[in-house]
């Protein structure tokens, strides 16, 4: 009996040799598994399985687009790991799905308001290696980033500088990094909210005041640019900037005006100059945030 066992076992043995060897006629296939590092009589035993992978490895490399993946399991592939002495199969995810996770991730986490899309991009590592006058922001990022603990007082930005120097993009690529960690953010170019939440008034109007009063972190983007009407100024910037201080809830701010010019700005309205409630919002501002000027070349062009 047991010389039986053995001869079976000596022809699977030679079964798999035959099948292994066969198959590495194939000579990109040769060199997928050799690049494996994984000893030849425990490839051998995954022959038919190996081939498999390779050929999602080949639909990788001529790959075009997601839509047109030739793969199983549509954006991932099927990847041979060596454990022990075994080889483990898994779908790993391919980049082009690992771009679009993190696309719909975005879209999970941050919120725009009439803000142009291409600010999805804006990421840190394009920050970085940026002008040596951007340290402070940049210290200032990390740290918040370090810090940042939902509910606890965290001072936001108040970020002026001229036309085009990188204002927005700089809060954006902070929202971002903060998107991967989970924590939701809220874009909204204010001039055109205003302009937008005007016209709401029969439809939506109270979910998106809430929701910019309420969203953890939020960008009023380009305040001083928008016409300043009683109406926007007390009953729309005053309680947003009040409920978010009461609630610890960081905001941010990008301008082209100074907080002096900002409070100039905010006084006067079509019903004539009120000074007192423009002080008190500028007021708010810094209780809220940081001042921090933006010197920069301009970078629209
Ligand atoms: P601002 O808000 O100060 O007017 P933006 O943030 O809109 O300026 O930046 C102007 C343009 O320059 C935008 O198109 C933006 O995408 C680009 N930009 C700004 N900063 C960077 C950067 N660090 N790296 C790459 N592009 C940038
Ligand atoms: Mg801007």
């Amino acid at each position: 009996m047991k010389k039986i066992d053995s001869i079976i076992k000596n022809n699977n043995k030679t079964d798999l040799k035959h099948d292994f060897m066969d198959a590495c006629k194939d000579k990109d296939f040769k060199e997928y598994i050799y690049s494996l590092n994984i000893k030849e009589d425990i490839l051998m035993k995954y022959t038919s399985t190996l081939q498999d992978a390779f050929q999602e490895e080949k639909n990788c490399n001529n790959c075009r687009s997601l839509s047109t993946c030739k793969n199983k399991l549509k954006g991932y592939k099927y990847s041979p790991n060596k454990e022990e002495n075994i080889i483990v199969f898994d779908y790993e995810i391919c980049s082009k799905q690992a771009k679009e996770e993190k696309n719909k991730n975005y879209e999970k986490y941050i919120k725009l308001y009439d803000m142009p899309t291409n600010i999805k991009e804006a990421s840190f590592k394009d920050i970085y290696k940026d002008d040596k006058l951007r340290l402070p922001i940049i210290k200032y990022f990390k740290e918040f980033i370090e810090n940042y603990k939902q509910g606890e007082k965290t001072k936001g930005l108040y970020l002026h500088g001229s036309f085009g120097s990188g204002k927005t993009y700089l809060i954006a690529a902070l929202f971002n990094e903060m998107a991967h960690k989970g924590v939701d953010s809220t874009l909204v170019y204010y001039p055109e909210f205003l302009r937008s939440l005007k016209s709401s008034f029969n439809t939506n109007y109270e979910e998106r005041f809430e929701h910019i009063k309420k969203t953890p972190l939020l960008l009023l983007d380009d305040i001083g640019a928008e016409n300043v009407t009683p109406w926007s100024r007390d009953e729309i910037l005053s309680p947003i900037l009040q409920y978010r201080m009461d609630e610890n809830l960081p905001t941010f701010f990008t301008s082209n005006l100074t907080l002096e010019e900002l409070e100039k700005n905010l006084a006067t309205t079509s019903s004539g100059v009120d000074s007192l409630k423009a002080r008190r919002i500028v007021e708010r501002i810094k209780q809220l945030t940081i001042t921090e000027h933006l010197i920069s070349k301009n970078r629209r062009d």
